[in-house]
C-alpha cells in the first residue's frame, strides 16, 4: 500500500474514490462536503438522497458511497465524522473517527476500487484537534493495508506539515 500526502482541493485529485467529510443528513453542508457537490454535480446530491430514503441518516463513524458525478474520481464515499467535545475523555471520539477510514476503505474495497483520496476529516466545522485526528487516520489506515493507495489532501498548510512530519518520521 502506498501512503501519499497532497496539498490541495480533494475535488481534483484523481483516485477510484474520494472520501467526503459529510454530515448526518447526508443532504450537503459546508466545507469539503460543499466543494464535492459544487464539483461534482446534483447527481450525487440525488444518490445521497436515495440512499437516504432507503436507509436513514447516516451514523457517525459509518459511509455510504455513490457515483462521483462530474469529479474525476470514479465514486464518492461519504463518511460522517464526530464532532469533537472540549474538555472531555475524547476516547470515544477517536474511536468513531478510526471508523470513519476503517469504513471507508472497506467500503471501496467491497466496490473493488484501489485508491483512495481522504480529506482531514473532522478537523473543520467538527473541531477535532489537528495532531490528533492526523495521529488517528494514518493509524487506522496502516493498521488495515487493503488497498493499493491511499492519499491524504490537505487544504490548509498546518494539516500539510502535521502529516508530513508524521509520514516521514517512521
Ligand atoms: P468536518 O465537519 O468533518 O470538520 P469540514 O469540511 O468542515 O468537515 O472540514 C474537514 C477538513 O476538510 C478541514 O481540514 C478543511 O480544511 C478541509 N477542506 C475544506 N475544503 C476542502 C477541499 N476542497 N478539499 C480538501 N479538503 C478540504
Amino acid at each position: 500500500m502506498k501512503i501519499k500526502v497532497l496539498k490541495g482541493d480533494i475535488t481534483t485529485v484523481q483516485v477510484d474514490a474520494i472520501v467526503n467529510a459529510a454530515n448526518s443528513s447526508l443532504l450537503g453542508g459546508s466545507g469539503v462536503d460543499g466543494a464535492i457537490h459544487k464539483a461534482g454535480g446534483s447527481t450525487i446530491l440525488e444518490a445521497c438522497r436515495q440512499i437516504r430514503n432507503k436507509q436513514g441518516k447516516c451514523n457517525v463513524g459509518e459511509a455510504v458511497i455513490t457515483t462521483g458525478g462530474n469529479l474525476p474520481a470514479k465514486k464518492v464515499i461519504h463518511t460522517v465524522g464526530p464532532v469533537y467535545q472540549k474538555g472531555k475523555n475524547n476516547e470515544k471520539e477517536k474511536e468513531l473517527l478510526t471508523n470513519c477510514y476503517e469504513n471507508s476503505i472497506l467500503l471501496a474495497k467491497e466496490n473493488d476500487l484501489q485508491s483512495i483520496a481522504f480529506p482531514c476529516i473532522s478537523t473543520g466545522i467538527y473541531r477535532f484537534p489537528k495532531q490528533v485526528a492526523a495521529e488517528v487516520a494514518i493509524s487506522a489506515i496502516k493498521n488495515n493495508p487493503i488497498l493499493n493507495e491511499v492519499v491524504f489532501v490537505c487544504f490548509d498548510d498546518e494539516n500539510y506539515e502535521i502529516y508530513k512530519e508524521l509520514l516521514n518520521n517512521e
